[in-house]
């Protein structure tokens, strides 16, 4: 039995591990839950899974998330929390020498130096449930190309020559007609083929998704942004690919579901039946692939910049995506306002070296103000 933590286990990652559990009755024992807020269906959750230790982050504060992840019967922590709340977490459950799955993609992006040098200390693994990163990490099983094994022969995994990363494109991709302007909250949640929590579907619109996925992937593969590129695929059937340098490409495909890159997190590096729909490509019939349109959606542009910059900027441009995404959600800032509000942040920062915790902490409570008095000046 694998002893599993879920952290945001009220959210939509955190309700579809706990409906892998159930499918795969005697693999798993749930030993702790947290969530943020909604603390009636944590005890709900609670008492179906019979698990004795949870935390309401929101009234117990973070010490207590890092305490439950540093219990020591733990074998995996599913990190499916909301943003950079989850940094000091992920650290506990690293430094505590646990696996992580890791939904959290804010946390790579903001603090992938210092999170990925801190996994290697531990010696522990970091499992994507991002379906994109799980993609590319069922690409990569052959296991000289993983990135644990990679790291102790020094090399960077060189066979690779690149990351394609697929994009749904949201609800406005190859819709020219609509105003970004005046586009409404409800439009904005709409999407096509995922569902998912309400800040990664606003980011999945602006594609500011896209933007910190390759940071995530930067990170988590240990592959040079200039190698990671972005294809649009509105079917979401491919979930991504790896290149390697003899012009082969390896995919991955599946029903768009997300318990699918959970599931496979949590039984790694077994395939287990768990009774998942199956892929009928005669039925889909047709795939489709093109460039993405950066001239509509900025912000992909700002996360390249970002990414090729360093230091302290993704921190801070993922830090004033969340202020300015909740903004946007609150009826405080148009759709557009998002990436006019990031691109204006990032302009004022002064970027520097962003090895520890402190200066991550730092540069992303800077931005979180910067932003915040962008949003009142402008909107
Ligand atoms: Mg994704």
């Amino acid at each position: 039995m694998k002893r599993i933590v879920i952290l945001g286990s009220t959210g939509s990652i955190g309700e579809n591990t706990l409906k892998i559990v159930e499918a795969l009755p005697g693999m798993f024992e749930v030993v702790g839950l947290a969530a943020n807020t909604n603390e009636k269906r944590l005890l709900e959750q609670a008492k179906q899974f019979n698990v004795k230790a949870t935390v309401l982050a929101g009234k117990d504060g973070q010490d207590a998330l890092c305490e439950l992840v540093s219990r020591p019967d733990i074998d995996i922590v599913v990190c499916a929390m909301v943003g950079m709340a989850a940094l000091k977490p992920v650290l506990a459950a690293i430094e505590a020498g646990h696996d992580v799955a890791f939904a959290t993609k804010e946390v790579l992006v903001a603090a992938g130096e210092l999170v990925m040098r801190e996994r290697a200390k531990a010696g522990v693994r970091l499992l994507p449930i991002d379906s994109e990163h799980s993609a590319i990490f069922q690409c990569l099983q052959d296991s000289r190309r993983l990135p644990w094994c990679v790291e102790k022969s020094g090399a960077t995994p060189n066979a690779v020559e690149t990351l394609t990363l697929t994009a749904s494109g949201g609800p406005f991709e190859g819709r020219a007609d609509v105003d970004f302007e005046r586009v409404s909250v409800g439009e904005v949640l709409d999407h096509p083929r995922w569902k998912m929590g309400r800040k990664v579907t606003v980011d999945s619109a602006t594609m500011m998704n896209k933007g910190l996925e390759i940071l995530e992937a930067r990170w988590m593969f240990n592959v040079p942004v200039g190698q990671i590129d972005v294809v649009v695929h509105p079917e979401s059937v491919v979930h991504s690919m790896v290149t390697f340098v003899d012009g082969a490409s390896v995919a991955q495909l599946s029903v768009p579901d997300m318990r699918f890159a959970i599931q496979y997190a949590l039984t790694w590096p077994e395939r287990v039946a768990s009774g998942m729909p199956r892929l009928d490509l005669a039925q889909v019939g047709r795939l489709t692939f093109r460039a993405p349109d950066e001239g509509r959606f900025p912000c992909l542009r700002l996360a390249r910049e970002a990414a090729v910059a360093g230091g302290t900027l993704p921190a801070v441009m993922n830090a004033a995506d969340e202020v300015a995404v909740e903004a946007f959600l609150g009826g405080r800032l148009s759709f557009a306002g998002i990436w006019r509000t990031v691109g204006q942040v990032m302009a004022a920062h002064t970027v520097c070296a962003c090895g520890d915790l402190e200066t991550v902490v730092e540069a992303d409570a800077w931005a979180r103000r910067k932003a915040k008095g962008v949003i009142e000046c402008n909107e």
